[in-house]
C-alpha cells in the first residue's frame, strides 16, 4: 500500500517512502502554553492524529516529536513584541514556568478527550536550552549570524535561497515587509535566533552574548536535530507556519549544518469561524471547554474536522459543530447494531470498502471521502457483526473511540436526570479527584437508593436508571 502526501516544498503529492526502512520520523510544532488551545489549534493537532493513525495503518513505526513553547515566542512571529510566556505570567501574577505548566496540563487533558495519540517524544523549550544555544553557535561561527545590541541575528542573504517554502521571492518580501523596529538589521527578513534578555525579562540564560534567552524557530531546528537526526521524513504545523516560522527553521538548519531538515513539510489549513478569522476582538476563539457547554463532545468537533480535507479551509459553526455531534451517535448506535446483528454480509462488499477506505485515506489523508464509505458501511441495512468489526478497524484511523460507544451514549443520557442526582454526581467526582474512595463509594449507595447506577468508565463516569 502507498501512501500520497502533498509537499508543501516541492508542491507535489507524491509517493512517500520513509528514509529510513519502516520507521517514519516526523516532527510537529506543538503550542505556545501562553493561554487554553483552541480549536483552531486542535483543527492542525487532529490532523497530526489523522497522519499518524494513516502511518501506523499502513504498518508504519512513527518516531515522532511536538514540540511545547515555553519561552521565545514574541508577541508577533517575526520577532516583535513581548514574550507571549512573560505577558501571560504578568497578566496571571505567576511564573512563566507556572503558566507552562498550567497550560500545557490543561492543552494535553484536551488532546486525550480528542483521543490524539500522544508523539513518541514531547520536548519543552526550556528544557533545551544548552541544544539551542550550540544550535545558535554553529550559525554564528559559519558566518549565517551578527550580533547587534538587541540580539543575534540570522543573515537571510547569506543564503542561496530565501524562501524556499513560500512563493514569494527575496525581493517581493523586501517590498512587502513591513516598517522596521530594529535599524541594525541588515536585511528586513533577518531573524532573532538568540535575543539579549531586557533587565526585567525572567527567562534569561548565560551565553557568549550576556544574559538571553532563544529565538522562537530556534527551539525547533535544534530539538529536531536532537531526537530525529540532521534529516528526517515529514515536518507539520498549521499553514501560518510556512512564511515565517517554517522558512526559518529551515534558514537555520541550512546556516548550521547546510540541509533542509526535512523531506516533507505538511501544513493544515485554517479554520475559520463564521466564514471569517478567530479572533479575541470576535469573541469567537472557542476551546473544547465551550463547545462541551454547549453539548459538543471533543470526538464531534474532531468528527467535524473531517467534513473538509486539511488542505482547504473549514469553517466553524455551532450549527455545524451540533450536527457532527448528532453524526457521531449516529454512528455510535449503527455500530452498536452492527455489533449485536446475527445477519451475513457479502465478504467481497467487505473488501471493497476496506479498498475504498485505504485509497481515500492514503491519498493525502482524504477523510471527507472516508468518511463517505464509514457512513455506506454504518448505514448498510444488513446487520453484522463483521460490519462493526470493519468499522472498529477503520477507527483505527478515525480516533472517534468507537468502541466505547455505549459508554458515550449512556454518558449522555445523564444529562435528563433530577438536580438532586447531578449534586450527588459532582460531590463522587469531587471525591474521586481527591481519591476519597469510601466517601465515593457512599455516594454510589445513595445514588443507588435514589434509582440510579454509577459506572467509572474510560470515557467517564456513566449513569444508568434502574
Ligand atoms: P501556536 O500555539 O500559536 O504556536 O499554534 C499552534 C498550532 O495551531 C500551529 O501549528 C498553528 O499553525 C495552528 N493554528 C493556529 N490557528 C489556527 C487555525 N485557526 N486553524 C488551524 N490551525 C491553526
Ligand atoms: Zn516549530
Amino acid at each position: 500500500m502507498t501512501v500520497k502526501l502533498y509537499n508543501t516544498l516541492t508542491k507535489e503529492k507524491s509517493n512517500f517512502v520513509p528514509l529510513n526502512g519502516n520507521e517514519v520520523r516526523i516532527y510537529s510544532c506543538g503550542p505556545t502554553v501562553y493561554n487554553y488551545a483552541h480549536i483552531g489549534n486542535f483543527r492542525t493537532y487532529v490532523f497530526m492524529d489523522n497522519l499518524r493513525r494513516v502511518l501506523e495503518y499502513n504498518g508504519y513505526t512513527l518516531k515522532h516529536v511536538m514540540n511545547i513553547t515555553d519561552v521565545g515566542h514574541l508577541e508577533s512571529d517575526a520577532d516583535e513584541g513581548e514574550d507571549k510566556m512573560e505577558k501571560a505570567a504578568r497578566k496571571e501574577n505567576k511564573s512563566p514556568y507556572e503558566i507552562a505548566k498550567f497550560y500545557t496540563e490543561a492543552f494535553f487533558k484536551d488532546m486525550d478527550k480528542l483521543n490524539i495519540e500522544r508523539p513518541e517524544i514531547i520536548a519543552k523549550a526550556t528544557e533545551h536550552i544548552p541544544e539551542m544555544l550550540e544550535f545558535a553557535k554553529e550559525i554564528v561561527k559559519n558566518g549565517y549570524g551578527y550580533e547587534t545590541s538587541t540580539a543575534i541575528y540570522f543573515d537571510v542573504s547569506k543564503l542561496d535561497k530565501y524562501p524556499v517554502l513560500s512563493n514569494r521571492n527575496v525581493e517581493d518580501q523586501i517590498a512587502g515587509a513591513r516598517v522596521e523596529v530594529d535599524p541594525e538589521k541588515r536585511n528586513p527578513y533577518d531573524f532573532a535566533i538568540w535575543i539579549k534578555a531586557p533587565e526585567n525579562h525572567i527567562m534569561k540564560w548565560d551565553s557568549p552574548w550576556g544574559l538571553s534567552y532563544p529565538g522562537w524557530h530556534l527551539e525547533c531546528s535544534a530539538m529536531s536535530r536532537k531526537y530525529l537526526g540532521e534529516l528526517f521524513d515529514i515536518h507539520t504545523g498549521g499553514v501560518d507556519h510556512i512564511p515565517t516560522h517554517h522558512e526559518n527553521e529551515i534558514a537555520q538548519s541550512k546556516g548550521a549544518f547546510g540541509k533542509i531538515p526535512a523531506r516533507y513539510w505538511m501544513h493544515v489549513e485554517f479554520l475559520q469561524v463564521d466564514g471569517g478569522k478567530m479572533s479575541k476582538s470576535l469573541g469567537n476563539v472557542y476551546t473544547i471547554s465551550q463547545l462541551e457547554e454547549k453539548g459538543i463532545e471533543a470526538l464531534a468537533y474532531k468528527l467535524f474536522c473531517y467534513t473538509a480535507h486539511y488542505r482547504t479551509k473549514l469553517n466553524f459553526t455551532f450549527e455545524g459543530a451540533l450536527a457532527s455531534q448528532k453524526a457521531l451517535n449516529r454512528l455510535r448506535e449503527s455500530y452498536l447494531k452492527h455489533q449485536k446483528g446475527k445477519d451475513d454480509v457479502n465478504d467481497k462488499f467487505l473488501q471493497e470498502c476496506k479498498e475504498k477506505f485505504i485509497e481515500a485515506v492514503n491519498d493525502d489523508i482524504n477523510l471527507p471521502l472516508a468518511m463517505g464509505i464509514v457512513w455506506e458501511l454504518a448505514r448498510h441495512e444488513v446487520k453484522s457483526k463483521k460490519i462493526a468489526d470493519l468499522l472498529l478497524d477503520f477507527d483505527r484511523v478515525l480516533g472517534l473511540d468507537l468502541k466505547n460507544s455505549e459508554d458515550y451514549l449512556n454518558k449522555q443520557k445523564e444529562i435528563d436526570v433530577p438536580e438532586e442526582v447531578k449534586e450527588l454526581i459532582e460531590k463522587r467526582k469531587k471525591a474521586r479527584e481527591n481519591k476519597a474512595w469510601a466517601l465515593s463509594d457512599e455516594i454510589r449507595d445513595e445514588l443507588k437508593e435514589k434509582g440510579y447506577i454509577v459506572k467509572d468508565t474510560k470515557a467517564g463516569m456513566t449513569l444508568e436508571k434502574i
